[in-house]
């Protein structure tokens, strides 16, 4: 893909403010990665917008000199999306943090797309509202939408597609279009929304977005239990969401995990498998006296709960610190994170699989799981510069994802594709890339939208040197 002698000096043009377009080495370096194992590779340039005009202008530059542009939110993401594999322009949306709108009556929110997931929080909650899609990381709503995010509370709520009413993208060749309305259901035509929600930057740059909020739910309670094993945990998982418990969270961590989260976060729980719960309603007492009995029924001990803000936001706070506190046991370790989804029934069988295959290696790996969705991660403590050892834990991620298709599943219930799931996506869905190919040659015909990702053959995995 093309650069232009003076790259920086182009998109000044464009964006006239030496803060706002940058190749300094520091920031070229903070987008050259992400979260995860996948080696860096930097930008040309960093641009800044602070408009949907603005990143109109950069994208038809863009568009016609043929260079790259990968959208950056928070860079949290795990699977290289961020990564500019062809260098180019990385469009960090982070300057586009203003709440628009905030509609109670409505139950919505406008934000531009650098809004974070907090900053949302922040301002919704003064009104008796939260949005709760909850990835852990305080990503930019931008993020969020463009990996289809979920996280903890998605058994109850659903992922970004269920809150997602509208978006303004602007498009490869720098039109601005909106998608969708304000309204809470919609039959016209084509869902051209959520076909952007989960491209992963690929189609286009989202620059605002209309969201559903919720009132915050009283009587809120939480409890925890250790089991004998995460099979018993996701069995008492599926017995307490089956009775109609109504759960808002409910999380497995194993005892590698556990362990962890001791030495990091000073925890002192028993070092076993654990299921963390969320739930609220108008009969919590019921709903947790019927938890209780669930739970010892799979030999649940050490079973705890409380109902008080800041020993609830404690526990929680120490389930979104997992993946730092497993990284904490190997100080310079990186992690590959596999992402399955398979239908509820199928988990503990897919988790006792993961397990004994993890098992059978002498690769580290934590597991931990948004249950109640199917969903779980084996999180492989890496040295990044030990390619035998990754060979080793792409050999087991494979594994994982070829027994949970093989249970009716998915390689990637949230994180996405990126570029370390080509291959996956190929696996699971052969048949329909062809489609999406063409999809992405519609919208963005001269390839420049975040090129290497979702849709590209596998074998070009890679940075262009
Ligand atoms: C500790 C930890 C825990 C996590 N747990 C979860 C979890 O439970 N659930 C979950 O879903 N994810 C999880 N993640 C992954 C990550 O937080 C999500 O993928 C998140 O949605 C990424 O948002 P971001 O703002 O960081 O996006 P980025 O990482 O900056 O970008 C992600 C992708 O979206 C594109 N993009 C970004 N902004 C835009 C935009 N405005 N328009 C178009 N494309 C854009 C980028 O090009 C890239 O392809 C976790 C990550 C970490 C580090």
């Amino acid at each position: 893909m093309a650069v232009a002698a003076d790259l920086r000096a182009e998109l000044l043009r464009i964006v006239p403010d030496e803060r706002r377009v940058s190749d300094g080495e520091s920031i070229l370096d903070l987008h050259a990665s992400d979260f995860s194992y996948h080696p860096p590779h930097r930008p040309d340039v960093v641009v800044f917008p602070e408009t949907a005009e603005e990143v109109a202008a950069v994208l038809t530059y863009a568009n016609e000199a043929g260079v790259a542009v990968v959208p950056f939110g928070a860079g949290t993401s795990l699977e290289g999306h961020v990564i500019p594999l062809r260098g180019g322009i990385s469009l960090d949306l982070t300057r586009m943090n203003r709440v628009v709108d905030l509609r109670p009556d409505d139950l919505t929110a406008t934000v531009q797309a650098g809004v974070t997931r907090s900053q949302l929080e922040a301002a919704a909650g003064p009104h008796g509202l939260w949005f709760p899609v909850d990835p852990g990381a305080d990503a930019t709503l931008g993020g969020m939408a463009a990996t289809n995010a979920s996280g903890t509370t998605t058994v109850r709520y659903g992922g970004m597609r269920a809150h997602v009413l509208a978006l303004e993208v602007v498009l490869a060749d720098g039109r601005i279009v909106r998608t969708g309305s304000r309204a809470v259901k919609t039959s016209a035509g084509y869902d051209l929304k959520n076909l952007f929600v989960g491209s992963e930057g690929t189609l286009g740059v989202i620059t605002e977005l209309t969201l559903r909020l919720h009132p915050i739910p009283d009587d809120i309670v939480v409890a925890r239990a250790a089991f004998p094993s995460v099979e018993a945990a996701c069995r008492a998982a599926a017995a307490i969401i089956g009775i109609g418990v109504p759960v808002i969270r409910c999380e497995l961590l194993d005892a590698m995990t556990i362990g962890a989260l001791n030495a990091f976060s000073g925890t002192d729980f028993p070092v076993s498998p654990y299921l963390f719960i969320e739930f609220a309603g108008t009969d919590s007492g019921g709903d947790l006296a019927s938890t209780r009995e669930l739970a010892e029924d799979q030999g649940a001990t050490a079973f705890e709960s409380e109902s008080d803000p800041t020993a609830r936001s404690r526990m929680w706070g120490a389930r979104h610190n997992a993946l730092m506190a497993a990284l904490a046991q190997a100080p310079g370790s990186k992690a590959m994170t596999t992402d399955v989804a398979v239908p509820v029934s199928e988990l503990p069988a897919a988790i006792e699989h993961a397990r004994r295959a993890l098992d059978e290696t002498d690769l580290r790996g934590a597991i931990v799981g948004h249950v109640g969705d199917g969903n779980f991660h084996v999180a492989f403590l890496l040295d990044p510069d030990d390619a035998e050892s990754i060979a080793r834990a792409e050999a087991l991620n494979t594994r994982v994802v070829e027994d949970a298709l093989a249970r009716g599943g998915t390689c990637t219930g949230e994180h996405g594709i990126g570029y370390g799931k080509l291959g996956y996506l190929e696996r699971e869905h052969g048949d329909l890339l062809p489609l999406m190919r063409g999809i992405k040659q519609l919208l963005d015909p001269n390839g420049i939208m975040n090129p290497g990702k979702v849709v590209a053959p596998s074998e070009q995995n890679g940075a262009e040197a």
